[in-house]
């Protein structure tokens, strides 16, 4: 079968291309005011297409000004999960009765209605998570493609149903795909829109039912996914969203009898946690968990110096290093590395901190008090046992709203086998090491428990011929100025990692990715009744 045609939404640069990027900028600034007015309404959480409001409720700040409130959440519990878990498992046998062209269709519409709505979900991105314009743009343009893209898999694969043929005189035999059921979704605050719209799609349009649970940090936008599921036709209780705490509501929901199957994005503390319940309960269903990196760039001393600081500054900082792919250790050949180093330090410098939805924002807020707590002992730490080259300190200016800035660091001095250069951080700050050869610097890399994504830059096709055999990740970029490791787009780029960076080996965005939601089944009739 021939890979489906698949064009990805790709906003800015279709304006780039088309020269209409004032256009673009006049969208987004529009949306923001749009967005802006509407902030501060209370939510509460739907299940079964109604608003169930609870006791408590918890409020949400704009990371990048303090004084902006995004909304009041309401705080859900075990016996809300109970609830919500109940109806996804009674709608459960209508759902997985709809048609898959139904289903199909449903998605589709709801992709087409997020593509009418692309600027207002970018800006409350923006001011929700604090991501600059070009980022909130692309995440949305990455959740568009995730619905698309799935809906096309599972259209092309005939919801993947396979006739087998008559193997022996009189059997006839097909084999298939089925829904576990309910489904757990379970995400992170960094790319809520994209990956909670794409989690909840792999979920449900493979036929399980959803009870979702976002971020604490990100709520807004994560409702704006689910109305527009239920504008596009999706059935009430289909998709059902509680929010509230990981313990309020994401421990009961992976512990829950009648959950069958979890699909997760966050860290690895928890994602393992969740797996470690599976196993206790005896559960048999997945659980699909992308986690965490420590992602490695390699320069060596045939790299194009000038594509390599490029690549590197963009993967370490940009939306301030809190990706999970986001470049944080680099290994630089030693011949080179003063070079590389002295460049690298002048261009963070010129990066703007800007409230994320200035245009000139390059440098986002960090989302919370406990990352900015983070950043400050980092900083500490790497000002005691190495050199931080710049950066080092929370950002003040006149200039700037009462946020969560801090700059952009860059740090030489601490050894391999520092936990600064082991331990994943979130945030933007990355380390140097010098290394002698590409052995040596492939190997270094290799030494993490994480294999999410990992760059190279060289001219030499030795080199990367080496390292495409060697290198353990699961995300492989070489000469890659415009990030070194960051930034994927569904299908040609199917997102995922290695090691300890997931649980299934299975890519997001890729074609290996809705099989997991399903299991399998073979049946066998002999004779003509009930063949199908
Ligand atoms: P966390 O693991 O802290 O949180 C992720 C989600 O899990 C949140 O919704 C959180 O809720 C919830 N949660 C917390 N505790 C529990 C629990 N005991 N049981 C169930 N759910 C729980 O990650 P972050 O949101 O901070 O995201 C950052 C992490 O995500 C990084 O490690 C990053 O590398 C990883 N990530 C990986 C990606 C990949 O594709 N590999 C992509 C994006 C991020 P609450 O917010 O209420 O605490």
């Amino acid at each position: 079968m021939e890979p489906q045609e698949f064009a990805n939404e790709n906003t800015i640069l279709a304006h780039q291309q088309d020269g209409t990027l004032d256009e673009f900028h006049r969208s987004y600034d529009d949306a923001v005011e749009t967005v802006r007015n509407e902030l501060g309404e209370a939510h509460s959480l739907v299940i079964d297409g109604n608003a169930v409001e609870t006791e408590t409720s918890f409020t949400v700040k704009n990371p990048g000004d303090l004084d902006e409130r995004i909304g009041e959440f309401a705080s859900g519990s075990a016996a809300d999960v109970d609830r919500a878990v109940g109806v996804a498992a009674e709608t459960f046998e209508s759902w997985r009765r709809t048609s898959v062209s139904d289903r199909v269709e449903i998605f589709r519409r709801a992709a087409d209605l997020m593509r009418d709505k692309k600027y207002e979900l970018a800006a409350t991105l923006t001011l929700e998570a604090g991501k600059t314009r070009a980022e909130a743009m692309a995440e949305i343009d990455e959740g568009i493609d995730f619905l698309v893209f799935y809906a096309g898999e599972l259209q092309r694969h005939d919801g993947y149903r396979l006739g087998t043929g008559e193997p022996t005189p009189g059997q006839h035999c097909s084999n298939r795909l089925e829904p576990f059921g309910v489904f757990g979704v379970v995400g992170p605050f960094n790319f809520p829109f994209a990956i909670f719209a794409g989690m909840t799609t792999g979920a449900a349009i493979t036929g399980n039912t959803v009870v979702a649970k976002p971020a604490s940090t990100t709520p807004l936008i994560a409702h704006r996914v689910v109305a527009i599921l239920s504008e596009a036709g999706l059935p009430d209780g289909v998709v059902n969203i509680v929010t509230g705490g990981g313990s309020d509501v994401g421990q009961p929901l992976v512990e829950h009898e009648h959950v069958d199957g979890m699909v997760f994005t966050g860290s690895r503390k928890v994602g393992r946690s969740i797996q470690k319940t599976f196993l206790e309960q005896d559960k048999s269903g997945p659980v699909i968990a992308e986690l965490g990196g420590k992602n490695p760039v390699i320069v060596t001393d045939n790299a194009d110096l000038e594509k390599a600081v490029s690549g590197v500054a963009n993967g370490a900082f940009g939306f301030s290093g809190q990706k999970c792919s986001a470049t944080s250790r680099v290994y630089v050949d030693e011949n080179v590395i003063e070079t590389f180093t002295s460049e690298l330090v002048s261009k963070t410098e010129e990066l703007e901190v800007l409230p994320p939805e200035h245009e000139g924002a390059f440098v986002s807020p960090v989302i919370d008090e406990s990352a900015a707590k983070r950043y400050r002992n980092i900083c500490e730490t790497a000002s005691e046992d190495g050199t931080i080259l710049t950066g080092g300190d929370v950002v003040h200016s006149d200039a700037l709203p009462e946020g969560r800035y801090v700059q952009p660091t860059v740090v030489t001095g601490i050894s391999h086998g520092h936990e600064l250069a082991r331990e994943e951080h979130f945030l933007p700050f990355v380390t140097l090491h010098p290394v002698s050869d590409l052995d040596e610097a492939i190997t270094k890399a290799n030494d993490s428990e994480y294999g999410l994504c990992a760059g190279l830059f060289s001219e030499d096709e030795a080199e990367i011929d080496e390292w495409f055999g060697r290198i353990e990740s699961g995300m492989c970029y070489v000469n890659r100025h415009q990030s070194a490791t960051t930034g994927a787009l569904v299908q040609a780029q199917p997102f995922g990692g290695w090691k300890s960076s997931g649980t299934t080996s299975k890519f997001a965005g890729g074609y290996w990715y809705l099989q997991q939601f399903m299991r399998e089944q073979t049946r066998t009739v002999v004779g003509d009744v009930g063949r199908e």
